[in-house]
C-alpha cells in the first residue's frame, strides 16, 4: 500500500470516469488528477506547432518541454486556459497516437506520481492501477457497452451517435492494442459496468467500496 490513499479509476471513453473521478474526490475532499487532460494538453501543443503525430521524438521533447498545470477543472498550458480547447474535436482526434509514444509516457507518469505530494487522490486514466499507482489503495475499472458510450457522448457534444460510436471504437482499440500500458484491467481492479447506471448510483457504490477499502 502507498502511504497516502489513492483511488485509481480507469477505463474506456465515455465510461464515465471523469464526472464519477470528479464527483467522488469531491465527495470525500481527496485531489482529482486527470490524467488525460495531460495527454490532450500535450496533443494540442502538437497541433498548434504543426509537430506531425507520426514524429516520436519531437513529441517526446514536447511533452519534457510542456508546462501543463491542473488547477480544480481548469488546465493551462503555461498561462493559457486551454480547458476547452483540449476537448475539441481535433484534438480528441489526435491524442490516442500522442499517447502511444513510451517518451511522451515516461514524461507524463512521472508528473502524476509527484503531483500534490501526500494528499489523498482520485486519478483518473487508462494506465493508473497498472503502471502509474500499482499500490493503490483501491482500483476500480469502470466500463460501459459501446453504444452506451457513445450515447452518453453524443448528447454532450450534440453529435450523430452512429458517428462517436467509430471514433470511440478506433481510440479504445489504439488505447487497448498500443504496446506501452495499454487500457487494460489492471490486477486487483473492481469492475463495474455503467450501462444503464446513474451517475448518482454509480458515485454511491465507489465511496461504499472506498470506505471499505479503508477500513480493511
Ligand atoms: O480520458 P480522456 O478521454 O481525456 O483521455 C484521452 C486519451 O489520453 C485516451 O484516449 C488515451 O489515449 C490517453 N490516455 C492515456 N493514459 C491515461 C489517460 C489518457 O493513454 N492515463
Amino acid at each position: 500500500m502507498t502511504e497516502r490513499t489513492v483511488i485509481a479509476i480507469d477505463g474506456p471513453a465515455g465510461s464515465g470516469k471523469s464526472t464519477v473521478a470528479r464527483r467522488v474526490a469531491a465527495h470525500l475532499g481527496y485531489r482529482y488528477l486527470d490524467t488525460g487532460a495531460m495527454y490532450r494538453a500535450i496533443a494540442l501543443l502538437a497541433l498548434r506547432q504543426g509537430v506531425p503525430l507520426s514524429d516520436e521524438r519531437a513529441l517526446s521533447a514536447l511533452a519534457r518541454e510542456a508546462r501543463i498545470r491542473l488547477d480544480g477543472d481548469r488546465v493551462f498550458l503555461g498561462e493559457d486556459d486551454v480547458t476547452a480547447e483540449i476537448r475539441g474535436r481535433e484534438v480528441t482526434r489526435s491524442v490516442s497516437p500522442v499517447a502511444t509514444v513510451s517518451g511522451v509516457r515516461r514524461t507524463v507518469v512521472e508528473r502524476q506520481r509527484v503531483a500534490w505530494p501526500g494528499e489523498a487522490l482520485v486519478v483518473e486514466g487508462r494506465d493508473i492501477g497498472s503502471v502509474v499507482f500499482p499500490d493503490a489503495t483501491l482500483k476500480v475499472y469502470l466500463t460501459a457497452s459501446p453504444l452506451a458510450r457513445a450515447r452518453r457522448r453524443a448528447r454532450q457534444d450534440g453529435r450523430p451517435v452512429r458517428e462517436v460510436l467509430a471514433e470511440i471504437l478506433e481510440r479504445d482499440a489504439r488505447d487497448e492494442g498500443r504496446r506501452d500500458s495499454p487500457l487494460c484491467r489492471a490486477e486487483g481492479a473492481l469492475v463495474l459496468d455503467t450501462t444503464g447506471l446513474s451517475i448518482d448510483r454509480v458515485v454511491a457504490m465507489l465511496v461504499r467500496w472506498i470506505r471499505g477499502a479503508l477500513a480493511e
